[in-house]
């Protein structure tokens, strides 16, 4: 474990100190330090994973206790996890998945649950080669999909595949703090054996009798067709749905129709959410262009995708140098910063337009015009 890549906090700052004045470079120190215990470590935060959990037949629970560098996290956050497969560290985000308590700096371990996705390198290299004693990068927390100081009198939560974590873990804090309002809980999913939580939110409902849990399955037995969101839908499952103030975490096309069917009922700001990638471009400002790379090699950007996204479609045709870097896919993570020396960019989480030279995130830049990459 050897990524070096966190900037010094108010934690480490005095020890750091006290190692240069006694003449030791902090990193130094660290070499010597890591080889006691790779969790150790005057600059970085990282964390020993303590359990290691099956949830489902594809997703997986990671109990972990960071070091001294941690700072807290709040229900809904995530964190930055960094491994390093084939010599080389990737950076990916996860959200807390369990309760936690709103000021968590004394809690002990934190939780994240990773989904495997298809062909994708950190989710896959988590599920098959990280287990408890194994140490692991991290990033400190981040996010503003938190509870919200004022709580609402009701709640509905909306969430479908691994967008359950940050969601789960609001709901079960807010359980815990003694919450009273009702929540109605509906989780879209492809069939009962893909519930992540199933279990842990069937017990909280017998708990709490504030909660109430739905599924809603693509398929399963005795189950004709498939229950997709709809307005409709979802008037059949909660009638006062209106009247909630929602929680929403999913896939995109998923939470593009929630977003959507919320406009339209003119209920937006009752609706909090989080996207697991960029938000999607706006179909007004969605543009095929061509992309000049600094090889000189030119791709075919189609409407709708980010710079990023491009880049990785085109990955097949695509040099080791001309492959970006990346990271969160969320604007998080810095990993994609990249130059770009000609065109406009709509950045997808400000909504600005900019142009000409300057340095750019691929992941949350959509191009209005043809691109250039220095
Ligand atoms: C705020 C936030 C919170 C999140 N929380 C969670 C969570 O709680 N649980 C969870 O499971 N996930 C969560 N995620 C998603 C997570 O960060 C990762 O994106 C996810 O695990 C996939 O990462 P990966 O490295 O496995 O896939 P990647 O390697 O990034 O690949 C993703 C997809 O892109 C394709 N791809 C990659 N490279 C190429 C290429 N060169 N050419 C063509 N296709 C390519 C892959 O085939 C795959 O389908 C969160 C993301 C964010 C931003």
């Amino acid at each position: 474990m050897t990524q070096l890549s966190n900037t010094a906090t108010w934690t480490q700052r005095p020890l750091v100190r006290m190692a240069q004045r006694i003449g030791f470079e902090p990193a130094n120190v660290d070499y010597f330090v890591e080889k006691l215990n790779p969790v150790w470590s005057l600059l970085n935060l990282r964390a020993t994973v303590v359990n290691v959990r099956e949830e489902t037949h594809d997703t997986k629970s990671f109990e972990l206790q960071p070091n001294m560098h941690w700072q807290g996290i709040s229900a809904g956050q995530h964190v930055g996890v960094n491994v390093e497969i084939n010599g080389v560290t990737h950076k990916r985000r996860y959200s807390l998945s369990r309760a936690e308590a709103v000021n968590a700096d004394e809690s002990k371990t934190i939780q994240i649950t990773v989904k495997r996705v298809e062909g994708g390198l950190v989710s896959n290299h988590l599920h098959d080669h990280i287990q408890a004693g194994d140490v692991i990068g991290l990033e400190a927390a981040d996010g503003d999909f938190v509870l919200p100081a004022e709580l609402p009198n009701s709640l509905l939560v909306l969430t479908a595949g691994s967008g359950i974590t940050p969601v789960f873990s609001q709901v079960a804090t807010l359980l815990n703090e003694g919450y009273q309002g009702s929540i109605e809980f509906l989780h879209y999913v492809r069939s009962p054996a893909d519930r992540i939580f199933g279990e842990q939110l069937e017990a909280l409902a017998q708990q709490y009798s504030n909660l109430s849990v739905q599924w809603c399955f693509e398929a399963a037995e005795g189950q004709s067709k498939p229950e997709r969101f709809s307005a409709k839908q979802l008037a059949k499952r909660v009638a006062d749905y209106q009247e909630r103030n929602a929680m929403l975490c999913g896939p995109a096309g998923f939470m593009e129709a929630v977003r959507e069917h919320w406009a339209d009922i003119g209920r937006s700001d009752a609706l909090a959410f989080e996207y697991f990638g960029a938000p999607p471009v706006d179909a007004t400002d969605a543009i095929d262009a061509n992309i000049t790379l600094k090889t000189g090699k030119q791709i075919q950007l189609n409407a709708g995708e980010t710079l990023l996204d491009s880049l990785l479609e085109n990955g097949p045709n695509l040099t080791a140098d001309e492959l970006p870097k990346y990271g969160c896919k969320r604007g998080v993570c810095h990993e994609c910063k990249c130059r770009k020396t000609s065109g406009a960019v709509k950045n997808l989480l400000t909504g600005k337009v900019t142009a000409g030279e300057e340095d750019i995130q691929l992941c949350i830049s959509a191009p209005v015009s043809d691109v250039t990459l220095g």
